[in-house]
């Protein structure tokens, strides 16, 4: 089954064609000179939809190119967000340092980091010290950005984020967020993912990725880490929020250190903590049941992961709904060679992990049940791929290549390109809503990626709603096998 969130394809923002077309121009960059006549070598660090990182060595220079998908409009953002903080952040020792803009051909190179991500570095045993690291990091961070006057207090601003705090909640913690007072907003990193740092030979931190930075009440970058690192050391959560309160070392500009502290043991506890732990023990005791099971493997499982529930049932295509999508897909069509835009591109992101792939399977495409009420997600900017693949195309030809691919029975509630074997609209004619959506559990899975690799072992999902759960299956030697769900339910468990 092909899902969002899964692309399949790398052909047009892949490192060939970026190093064709600014290959030279970058390793004169990293030079320092026009003369590139010594030795250049490349490795590719990242390469996703948005955006390719490589390292490059000219001679004995070394740097690294971050460089954006100029095809995606939120590329110049991202570019002017990156250099906007390497450059404020010269000379700290808290980033790279700048060695280079080109704002035309939307890439940066920053000086290369010697070291290991903190993600890939950190245990059980270190998180404590981890996070006062990264509380002082944040705290000389934020205390160096640009901040404005706002008037507001923390129940206020996190009811503006139903993803964050559910109303009931924030309700529930309303006496205590109410409170405390926000006067001022700070640009913050807005992104506490641990590989986003590297722990240089000598113990400091330098921190990377600024794509996500905005405005945000201060403090709020150490929400983001706590809940992190809650995520990964649920059993350590008191200790972790002390710390990196400690490192951070201050309240914000109206709340003092105690108060800070408390509020972000609440944010913590009531997102992170309450994602796994609501379901923690549940899971666990599946995969107790399961590895005691006659069904079990040798190798048993040791990770275990919840997924949305999508239903399979198929329906027949309703003519009527089809020929409202149709009159929608000529408008777009016609919009799209009046406006002529930039196409957007899908295939740099890179194939799905096996524990991905096995998560969308078990789910079955949850993601795609709002797709017909939102035609696909399709935009002027997804037509004009087609516009460029095939020169000359009209309206109305647009219009039939998308119908062609309407599969005769749909999933029940779901998208009309949703068939039974999943998506049937190839990656390259899809929204990039559709190609870039993951949901909550899919970041968690991605998230957990290191874990589930030191862990070594099988994988359960079950995938399910409300406790109750309606499939599962295990992943073992990267083949998955769908196993009897009826034993699982939360109630039985406890
Ligand atoms: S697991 Fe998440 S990303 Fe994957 S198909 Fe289900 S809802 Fe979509
Ligand atoms: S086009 Fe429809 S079925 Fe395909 S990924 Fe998007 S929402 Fe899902």
């Amino acid at each position: 089954m092909t899902t969002p969130g899964t692309a399949e394809h790398a052909d047009e923002f892949s490192l060939e064609t970026w190093l064709r077309l600014h290959g030279v121009i970058a390793a004169k960059a990293v030079a320092g000179s026009d003369d590139v006549s010594g030795s250049v070598q490349v490795k590719t660090l990242q390469l996703n939809e948005r955006c390719l990182t490589i390292h490059m060595n000219v001679g004995n220079r070394s740097g690294v190119i971050k460089a954006f998908n100029p095809a995606l409009t939120q590329s110049r953002q991202s570019i002017d967000r990156e250099v906007s903080i390497l450059g404020a952040l010269k000379g700290t020792g808290l980033v790279p340092e700048l060695m280079a803009v080109s704002q035309k051909n939307h890439f940066f190179v920053s000086g290369f980091v010697a070291g290991s991500t903190q993600l890939k570095e950190i245990d059980e045993r270190n998180v404590v010290s981890v996070a006062c690291d990264l509380g002082q990091w944040f705290a000389e961070f934020s205390n160096r950005m640009p901040s404005a006057e706002v008037k507001s207090n923390w129940f206020e601003y996190l009811s503006r984020y139903d993803e964050v705090l559910t109303k009931e909640e924030r309700e529930q913690h309303r006496e205590v967020l109410s409170k405390l007072p926000i006067l001022k907003q700070v640009i913050s990193k807005n992104d506490a993912h641990l590989s986003n740092f590297i722990r240089q030979s000598d113990g400091r931190l330098v921190g990377f990725d600024f794509e996500a930075a905005m405005k945000k009440p201060m403090g709020w970058d150490i929400l983001l880490t706590a809940r992190v690192l809650a995520k990964q050391f649920p059993g350590q959560i008191e200790e972790i929020v002390t710390a990196l309160v400690e490192g951070w070392g201050q309240g914000t500009d109206q709340i003092d250190q105690a108060e800070f502290r408390q509020l972000v043991m609440v944010f913590t506890l009531a997102t992170a903590f309450k994602a796994l732990t609501q379901n923690r023990s549940w899971l666990q005791q599946m995969i107790d049941a399961y590895n005691s099971s006659d069904i079990s493997g040798t190798t048993k499982v040791q990770s275990g992961f919840l997924a949305p529930f999508g239903t399979e049932n198929l329906i027949p295509t309703d003519p009527a709904t089809v020929t409202k999508f149709k009159a929608f897909l000529h408008d777009l069509a016609d919009r799209s060679l009046a406006e002529k835009p930039p196409a957007t591109t899908h295939s740099a992101q890179p194939a799905p992990s096996a524990e991905l792939s096995a998560l969308c399977a078990m789910c079955r495409g949850k993601c795609c049940n709002k797709g017909t009420q939102n035609n696909a997600y399709l935009k002027v900017q997804t037509l004009a791929g087609i516009m460029q693949r095939r020169i000359g195309i009209g309206a109305d030809e647009i219009v039939d290549h998308y119908l062609s691919f309407l599969p005769e029975n749909h999933v029940e509630g779901s998208c009309l390109f949703h068939g039974a074997e999943g998506c049937a609209l190839p990656r390259e004619d899809r929204s990039d809503t559709c190609n870039a959506f993951l949901c909550e559990s899919g970041k968690l899975m991605q998230e957990s990626a290191e874990q589930i690799a030191r862990r070594g072992g099988e994988i359960l999902i079950v995938s399910h709603t409300d406790g109750t759960a309606r499939r599962a299956g295990v992943l073992r030697d990267g083949e998955l096998c769908e196993i009897d769900a009826s034993a699982f339910t939360k109630d039985d468990a406890g």
